[in-house]
């Protein structure tokens, strides 16, 4: 069985995604379920891109020491050694580096000739080569780079010292035969690439990303790039989850596998989710709520007779818990505890008790409380609490059919003093948004909202997503309660804060790259 490496670029590749923007503790979050999940190399950002992208880049490279740490470098000094600052302190740092190579991109982006690119690759590896002990090499457009040029251009690249040969589709424009043919090419005409992992790394512009993974890696790729979900720039990566599985259930054909402890692909899948405002599709395969669930007579019939006629994957393999009750409102303190650390959880005692005093409120209105619900109100605990400058402290609203609804607020300022506003709107909702803007004195423009309860059942908590606009920018913002307006006015807050913390802390990217 061949073991493929798993580098995962949620938070690089992934973090690109359209209204998505992770804070650094989300990040750190994150980073932490990955190494759980047994992936072998993160991508944890582009330090050279932004102070707050090195900060979280050099926070997770400090933190995480079960998974390697890697960060996107352009070929430039700078960017090899603001890398280098960044995960020297990793337990195997690693950089990427990369330029690009297809005739459109070096003619009329970089404007270079071939043989400068060739020369400009293998400058930056042996640069990057003096300090870091792996170096990844990547060739940006590969699939449109002429084959003959590639094999010239890994050659000496390998030479240079570079130790992961990454060829992207990063138009997401192949074809599995074709991606195929690419590294079948690659692996019989470079003579040195004994010396290398070659890396696939796909986009799923024409839905194709997952099978060109599967693809590339049965034809010599020995590493496999996906984001959680498949998250990422336009229509997204890789989907980690799907390879995974599939390498796993179909064994008997790929002959390869992953290291990965599958059972925590859906808390994984979960958390992504929940942090990047990115809903999973009922229908997505794997993680999807509809995965598992056989609703046709005759399907169900044979599952019940037996689990193989209609079931090719259990929930179980990936984690999918039962969605039992695990606690109830008589639980206590020690018990709720041991739960949280088989979550996951491994935040301070200050959050631990706020999670505590959340789950007691909750117990008190909803009869079973489940992993979703506790795994819900532990994110809220862990990476809500770095960033409240402004604070929802009560809440009131008046509505009915014949009346007009009108929001009162009592919210916490930034400067430690606390303010009563009331406002109206033609629904709930808007008088509460109404109200906020009144508290918080700015325009704030709302761009998208969303709701979702966390688990079924009348009872469930309720989870809502908004985009805002608020002091020149787009910021995503979500907000948990057990009142749908409550929760409503917590993801406004959320989005606001957000801004504010991005500002505070210089998080808001410079610039993004395409690989
Ligand atoms: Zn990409």
């Amino acid at each position: 069985m061949r073991k493929i490496n798993v580098f995962d670029t949620t938070l690089r590749d992934g973090e690109q995604s359209a209204g998505v923007n992770l804070n650094f503790q989300e990040k750190l979050e994150i980073a932490k379920q990955l190494e759980r999940l047994g992936v072998d190399i993160i991508e944890a950002g582009f330090p050279a891109s932004s102070q707050g992208d090195f900060a979280s880049v050099k926070a997770i490279a400090d933190t995480v020491k079960g998974s390697s740490i890697t960060g996107l470098a352009r070929s430039l000094e700078r960017d090899i050694e603001t890398t280098w600052e960044a995960l020297k302190e990793s337990a195997e740092p690693r950089i990427h580096v990369f330029i690009a190579t297809s005739p459109i991109h070096m003619e009329y982006k970089l404007k270079m000739t071939p043989e400068q690119v060739i020369e400009n690759a293998v400058a930056a590896v042996k640069l990057a080569k003096t300090r870091f002990p792996q170096v990844q090499w990547s060739a940006e457009d590969a699939s449109r780079t002429e084959l003959p040029f590639l094999a010239k251009i890994i050659r000496a690249v390998i030479d240079a010292g570079a130790t992961v040969i990454n060829l992207p589709d990063t138009v997401g424009y192949t074809t599995p035969y074709e991606i195929g043919q690419m590294f079948r090419y690659v692996s019989e005409n470079v003579p040195n690439i004994d010396k290398a992992i070659l890396s696939t790394h796909n986009h799923d512009d024409l839905g194709m990303a997952v099978a060109n993974s599967l693809a590339a890696i049965q034809n010599g790729a020995g590493q496999v790039e996906c984001t959680v979900n498949g998250i990422g720039e336009r229509a997204g990566n890789a989907a980690l989850e799907e390879i995974a599985v599939a390498l796993n259930i179909r064994q008997d054909h790929y002959k390869a596998d992953t290291g990965l402890v599958l059972k925590e692909i859906k808390r994984t899948s979960s958390l992504v989710s929940k942090l990047t405002g990115m809903v999973v599709p009922n229908n997505k395969a794997v993680v999807g709520a509809n995965a598992f669930a056989h609703e046709s007579g005759i399907h169900q019939d044979g599952v019940l007779k037996n689990k193989e006629t209609y079931e090719i994957i259990t929930p179980e393999l990936v984690g999918v818990s039962s969605n039992r009750m695990v606690l109830g409102k008589h639980s206590g303190r020690h018990a709720f505890k041991e739960k949280l650390v088989e979550l996951g959880f491994n935040g301070t005692d200050e959050q631990l008790q706020k999670t505590f005093v959340a789950f007691k409120d909750l117990a008190d209105k909803k009869k079973d409380i489940t992993e979703e619900d506790l795994f819900a109100l532990m994110t809220e605990a862990t990476v809500g609490s770095a960033i409240a400058h402004y604070e929802l402290e009560t809440l009131q609203v008046n509505y009915g059919t014949t009346n007009i609804p009108t929001a009162t607020i009592t919210m916490k300022l930034p400067t430690g003093e606390t303010v009563q506003e009331a406002a109206t709107g033609s629904g709930s909702v808007e008088a509460i948004y109404n109200t906020l803007e009144r508290v918080i004195d700015e325009q704030i423009l709302l761009m998208d909202y969303r709701i979702q309860s966390t688990t079924a059942g009348r009872d469930s908590l309720a989870e809502v997503y908004v985009t805002v606009q608020y002091d020149g920018t787009e910021s995503s913002g979500r907000g948990t309660a057990h009142d749908v307006l409550e929760a409503s006015a917590k993801a406004y807050i959320n989005a606001v804060n957000r801004t504010i913390n991005r500002k505070q802390f210089n998080e808001q990217r410079t610039n993004t790259v395409k690989i």
